[in-house]
């Protein structure tokens, strides 16, 4: 998912006021983003074929399979769904396969009904989130809830007598997001386990990743769901077993790989969006059209539908990608964009499977919603992605960003398929990472750590459940930005080439395996050949940032007349995480330049320079090379004022603001 920028924006600007105190700012002097060049690609006014023929006009299928298996696939679904606009319900039919991936028989099989999580105020959704997400609040058309109407055996058995809702998590018994259903017989290892359900979905209007704006629908979560189960050594397991949680304010999802065949019925002058590819033409019957899509070596399944739709595709491929069908579902207020979001796409599809690995799927599909749908915007699924709503006319690089950031997670969601109940920093922590780097090859924009850095006010430890921090704006500042950082200061202390191999390996070994925070760890390890753990206990594990901080500059004459010598002693203390280089810079008053180089290991040090004139500031960090540091107030000290506190303060804001507007290098 996709925080709100602009708003984080909004809220930095807010802070910076009040840290400057008198000094007064214009938001027009904050780099602007919609100054910055677009790049557009070639007009190509070439039509694409209307996305419910497809593939039929070549008479065989122009998007295939794959032709082996990629992921273990665990969940074999088969759906069929009918919208109904009046009501705004979902009706559907599942038949779930599930295989036993462990090693020791399974008694009962868990789904996820994530659509109750709007069912009422007291979900533990709606209690943690207080029924708002990123900008998006709840209002009285939020409500959405699903029931499953039956739940059989193959052999016709009825289970919705054995079944009840869990929470494993929190105990909230209004809470019916997870549901335990035991079976009549336990799935030995290896073996499968089919049932069938009947499930009526009430959609919401759109909040927190699903529901509809006027005809638009976006159906994500929309499915019953079956849960993740973790065999031996996934994640650092010692045994094989479910890994069980309800739906969170904070948390997004997890859950096995498996195939889907996905039949969608709405009214016959809808379009379609969906994970996967069409498996054949839609077929027109009684006013109702009928679209068919499958997809496998994925772990969801989402689709959008509106008989607005602008649609356009366009086939891309590059020598890591062996040949996709990029497909545009526009909102009408943004068709005249449909460059921007082409060529935004390409480039992040190109940079990434050149970066980490190919894009192995046929189809990758963008869907603008329309103006309001914001609360279904910004959202990854597999193959498919939701951009920012159309509301905007004129929208800045923030929409190349949204759509740059959605496709990063085609990768450490989609197919590395991090845990993000547990551990989202690994899903949105790398793939805002992997975005600042897109932004900056293809639109020149660089991301101004120090800023972003002295705004993690609240750390905390980066292996913790979604719905451990206290709040969206404590788990967004940890899971997005300090999650990145911490990766920025690896590649700080690396170097960028062996940054590169090191997210490089990362990704080809646990792509489609669902690797761990220690697993990344490992193959820090691996790739740089040294232990990590004094880092990553502090800023992985711990909920350490750095912080060095100029604690006093003390001046003696130590000359004698004629010949003028002043030794000044300048401490340094640490109070917070290590780094292995602290850059510190003298300046002496006749404008002599000192740079020195501390290691770091003791909590401060104590340095003596002699010199014909007394140092008058000194200054740790000067190039703003230390990515985690986040006070770089404290950073500055100025000698040989009566006031010192004050003056520190101003320069440290001056400092502060240097870094903000670019005015330093660093
Ligand atoms: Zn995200």
């Amino acid at each position: 998912m996709s925080v709100l920028f602009k708003n984080r924006k909004v809220q930095w600007f807010v802070v910076m006021l009040l840290a400057a105190g008198t000094v007064l700012l214009s938001e027009n002097l904050l780099p602007s983003a919609s100054k910055l060049a677009v790049p557009v690609v070639s007009k190509d006014e070439k039509s694409a074929p209307a996305p419910d023929m497809q593939p039929a006009d070549s008479g065989k299928p122009l998007e295939k399979q794959a032709p082996t298996a990629l992921s273990y696939r665990i969940a074999e679904y088969h759906m069929s769904v009918t919208y109904t606009p009046e009501t705004r319900q979902l009706n559907g039919q599942q038949t779930l396969t599930w295989e036993n991936p462990g090693t020791v028989p399974v008694q009962e099989l868990y789904l996820h009904l994530y659509p109750n999580a709007f069912a009422s105020k007291k979900t533990t959704f709606m209690r943690e989130s207080g029924g708002k997400l990123r900008e998006d609040e709840a209002k009285a058309d939020s409500s959405g809830s699903m029931k499953l109407l039956s739940v059989k055996t193959v052999d016709g058995e009825d289970l919705t007598m054995r079944m009840a809702f869990v929470q494993p998590d929190d105990g909230n018994k209004d809470d019916q997001t997870l549901l335990k259903i035991p079976l009549p017989k336990p799935v030995g290892a290896g073996e499968q386990v089919t049932i069938k359900t009947e499930f009526l979905v009430k959609l919401p209007s759109a909040f927190a990743r699903m529901g509809y704006v006027d005809d638009f629908v976006m159906a994500g979560q929309w499915f019953p769901k079956v849960a993740a189960y973790e065999r031996v050594g996934t994640r650092g397991r010692t045994e094989p077993g479910w890994n069980l949680h309800q739906y969170h304010g904070n948390s997004e999802f997890y859950a096995d790989f498996g195939m889907y065949d996905v039949k969608i019925q709405v009214p016959a002058n809808y379009i379609v969006a969906a994970t996967g590819f069409p498996v054949k033409p839609a077929v027109t019957d009684n006013g109702m059209k009928t679209y068919q899509f499958y997809a496998d070596d994925v772990h969801d399944f989402a689709w959008s539908a509106s008989p607005h739709f602008v649609y356009v595709e366009e086939p891309y491929s590059t020598a890591q990608i062996p040949g996709v069908k990029i497909k545009l579902y526009l909102d009408p207020n943004h068709q005249d964009l449909k460059d921007r979001y082409m060529y935004a796409a390409k480039k992040a599809l190109s940079r990434y499977s050149q970066w980490y690995g190919p894009y192995p799927y046929s189809t990758l599909s963008i869907v603008v919603p329309p103006p309001g749908g914001n609360g279904v915007g910004g959202m990854e699924y597999p193959t498919l992605v939701t951009s920012w709503d159309a509301s905007d006319k004129k929208p800045d690089l923030e929409l190349e960003r949204v759509v740059v950031h959605e496709i990063g997670h085609q990768f450490f969601y989609g197919m590395v398929a991090s845990n993000e109940f547990e551990e989202a920093w690994l899903d949105e922590g790398f793939t805002s990472y992997a975005e600042d780097k897109v932004m900056e090859s293809e639109y020149g924009v660089s991301p101004n750590l120090p800023v972003e850095s002295s705004f993690i006010t609240s750390p905390h430890t980066l292996n913790q459940n979604s719905w451990a921090y206290a709040g969206h704006d404590q788990y967004a500042e940890n899971v997005y930005t300090r999650g990145k950082l911490v990766l920025k200061a690896i590649e700080k202390q690396v170097g960028t080439k062996t940054m590169d191999k090191i997210m490089r390996t990362y990704f080809l070994r646990w792509e489609f395996k669902h690797p761990s925070t220690k697993d990344f760890q490992n193959v820090v390890e691996e790739v740089t050949k040294t232990k990590w753990d004094d880092f990553f206990n502090q800023y992985v594990y711990g909920a350490m940032m750095m912080d060095y901080t100029v604690e006093s500059i003390r001046v003696k004459s130590v000359g004698s007349k004629g010949a003028e010598s002043y030794e000044s002693t300048v401490l340094i203390s640490k109070k917070g995480g290590n780094s292995p280089e602290v850059p510190i810079q003298f300046h002496f008053s006749d404008g002599t330049v000192l740079d020195k180089t501390w290691d770091g290991k003791e909590s401060s040090i104590e340095f003596k320079l002699t010199h014909k004139t007394p140092v008058d500031w000194v200054r740790i960090d000067p190039n703003y090379s230390l990515v985690l540091e986040n006070k770089h107030i404290n950073n500055f000290m100025q000698t040989q004022v009566d006031t010192k506190w004050k003056i520190r303060w101003n320069l440290g804001i001056i400092q502060f603001l240097q870094a903000i507007f670019g005015w330093v290098a660093w």
